[in-house]
């Protein structure tokens, strides 16, 4: 811990990123005088960049993850990852353990079944793709990895909306290379020009990309909704806001 210009308390914090949150974030303690490093996986090729320092890559397991946080003398390991990127959380969980370092995991709040809407709630990908029904035209908002299991599906028709177009996708899918923020009207359109009849969606949470569950409900589509992986126990923040305040109170 260092003092900043102002007299409160600068530290060597390492974000887990690949979030909005975790950018906004960034974005805010570099403000505050911190010494920031965001870490992403490197997943997509055109990264949005946070502000401040930028590492790129995994670590290496729990093991590589440890020595990191060792070597560059981390004080505060803030795990703003995606809901479903449940690997890395452990990591953090168990690195952050083994070093003594404190930890803090950002957690939006699920979405929530609007009223009326038709929710069929599963616990995997797997679960998802078996639970549609034969000749289902469906919007699949998922990552490009998790395709495989509606890849079998040869009896449903699929929309895929990722990021990044990915490789050995059956022609006749359709993908939609966009990222998010998504608003309700342009949802709706997407939904009706491709005639929709089931949309499939981890329960991400975030306004990011909530129209599409509440563009759903409008139409009246079915949604299958991906329950979140269970993630191990941590100090737990609600918001960007409220990490923000836990690191000012970390002794
Ligand atoms: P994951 O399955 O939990 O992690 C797999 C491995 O990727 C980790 O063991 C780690 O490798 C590396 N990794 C993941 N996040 C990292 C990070 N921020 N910095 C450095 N290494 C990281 O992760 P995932 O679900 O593939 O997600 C990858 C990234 O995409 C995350 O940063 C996440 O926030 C973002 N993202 C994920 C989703 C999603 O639905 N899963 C959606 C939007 C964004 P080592 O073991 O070698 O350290």
């Amino acid at each position: 811990m260092s003092m900043g210009n102002d007299g409160t308390a600068t530290r060597r914090i390492l974000i887990l990123g690949g979030t909005g949150e975790a950018r906004a974030l960034a974005t805010l303690l570099v403000e505050r005088g911190h010494t920031v490093t965001s870490s992403l996986a490197g997943r997509t090729r055109q990264p949005e960049r946070p502000i401040g320092a930028v590492r790129i890559g995994g670590f290496g397991g729990v093991a590589g993850l440890a020595a990191y946080l060792d070597a560059y003398r981390i004080e505060v390991l803030i795990d703003a990852t995606h809901p479903f990127a449940a690997q890395i959380s452990a990591n953090a969980a168990q690195a952050a353990r083994a070093v003594g370092v404190t930890l803090i995991r950002i957690e939006r709040p699920q979405w929530k079944r609007p009223e009326g809407a038709q929710w069929i709630e599963v616990d995997d990908m797997d679960a998802a793709a078996k639970v549609l029904p034969g000749g289902a035209n469906v919007l699949l908002t998922i990552g490009r990895q998790e395709l495989a299991p509606f890849m079998a599906r040869a009896d449903c028709r699929f929309v895929a909306r990722m990021i990044e177009v990915p490789e050995g996708v059956p022609e006749r899918w359709r993908v939609v290379a966009e990222r998010g923020p998504f608003a309700p009207e342009t949802e709706r359109a997407l939904m009706q020009a491709e005639a929709i009849t089931h949309l499939v969606s981890k329960n991400a949470g975030g306004d990011q990309t909530a129209a599409k569950i509440e563009a759903a409900a409008q139409l009246g589509i079915p949604v299958v909704m991906v329950r979140r992986p269970l993630l191990p126990p941590a100090l737990v923040a609600h918001s960007v806001a409220d990490v923000v305040l836990m690191i000012d109170g970390v002794g």
